[in-house]
């Protein structure tokens, strides 16, 4: 396929909040396929918080983005040409896939998708990555059983309105955090939560200790900063803090600096336990078939925020820092065929 098309790259390494001028939209070639290779439309890209700590230059679980390079991330793609044995034109596929509207891509790093059981989209969201880091986080980590009080910051987020319903499905009292008034009407209406905190508009301690009247036995960490410090003093005994993420932190450029855990760990023998998805991978067909058997069943709902457009890739990536979504960011490219 000759023709041009739209690639974003990273071209400045950000200071604090990533501005526009930090990404550039570039025009390139399409690819060509050579052999064993796909070329795939790209249909939708995965806008997430862990890209924010890709884009410096430090050392962490995956490189930093390359300056002057397409920043990569998940994207839901369509073949439109195969040069492989594995994949045929329109097969719907899904891979670590550039920020351009078109990829060459190596068969085995991409995989089909059954479009029957869900829309394209839901392998971004409650079947993909992020459904996966709620369901091992909290099952694996976090270990809610009947009756205990399991709190969530980031709650109606991608990852943390997933964690909400499947400690429902256990059977938990959940308290979600979240920074909206529209956020805390989904997480009690939709979502059919026990009680919520917007961390705008309450006191969060007062409030999550109002909510947490028998304390808090899970504390699934998507935020980190003064919320997590409000969860300590109210552990109780054995409590378990899967801490998945930190997006308050994510653009400071000081140290992020709160209260010590030393203490409410040991007073209340609970474990704090850091982890990224990718600890998981030999277990993704386990989580992925239990995600799609609840969401078939209907025990899991999920919500998307689908901003059209490449050209609006950046505001959706710069928006999560905002709180503009409300479950999982995904910006639509094209159209399925
Ligand atoms: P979300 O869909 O939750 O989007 C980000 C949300 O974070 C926003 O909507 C906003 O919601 C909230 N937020 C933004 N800034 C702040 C702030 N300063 N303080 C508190 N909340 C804030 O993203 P994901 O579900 O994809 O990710 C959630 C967390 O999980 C992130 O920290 C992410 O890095 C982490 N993560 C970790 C993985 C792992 O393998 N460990 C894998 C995937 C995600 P609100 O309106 O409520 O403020």
């Amino acid at each position: 396929m000759i023709g041009l098309q739209q690639q974003i790259k990273l071209v400045k390494r950000p200071v604090g909040t990533p501005v526009k001028e930090d990404f550039e939209f570039v025009q390139a070639p399409i690819g060509e396929p050579a052999e064993g290779e796909v070329l795939i439309r790209t249909i939708y890209i995965s806008v997430d918080p862990y890209l924010r700590g890709r884009m410096n230059d430090v050392k962490s679980y995956i490189p930093p983005f390359e300056l002057d390079s397409v920043i990569t991330s998940g994207v839901i793609g369509q073949v439109v040409k195969s040069k492989s044995a594995k994949f045929a034109e329109k097969d719907v596929v899904t891979g670590s896939l550039g920020w351009q509207e078109y990829s060459v891509a190596k068969d085995s790093s991409i995989r089909k998708i059954d479009t029957n059981l869900a829309p394209a989209s839901a392998y971004l969201s409650v079947l993909g990555m992020t459904g996966l880091t709620a369901y091992f986080g909290l099952l694996d980590i976090g270990q809610p059983k009947e009756g205990e009080t399991v709190v969530v910051s980031g709650a109606a987020g991608a990852v943390g309105s997933v964690v909400g319903q499947i400690a429902k499905i256990k059977g938990a009292r959940v308290v979600g955090i979240a920074g909206s008034d529209e956020k805390i009407k989904y997480l009690k209406n939709e979502l059919g939560l026990d009680a919520t905190v917007n961390y705008k508009t309450d006191d969060v301690k007062t409030a999550l200790a109002e909510k947490c009247p028998d304390g808090i036995d899970v504390y699934y960490e998507n935020v980190g900063g003064e919320i997590g410090d409000a969860v300590l003093p109210l552990l109780n005994k054995f409590a378990r803090i899967p801490v998945c993420g930190a997006i308050s932190a994510y653009n400071n450029e000081e140290a992020d600096i709160g209260l010590r855990v030393q203490s409410y760990l040991i007073k209340t023998s609970s474990v704090m336990k850091g982890f990224t998805v990718g600890d998981y991978a030999s277990r993704f067909k386990e989580g992925s078939q239990a995600l799609a058997k609840w969401l078939q069943e209907g025990k899991l709902q999920y919500e998307e925020t689908i901003t059209d457009g490449f050209d609006q890739t950046i505001d959706a990536f710069l928006d999560l820092f905002k709180g503009a979504n409300l479950g999982k960011a995904i910006v639509k490219v094209s159209e399925l065929e």
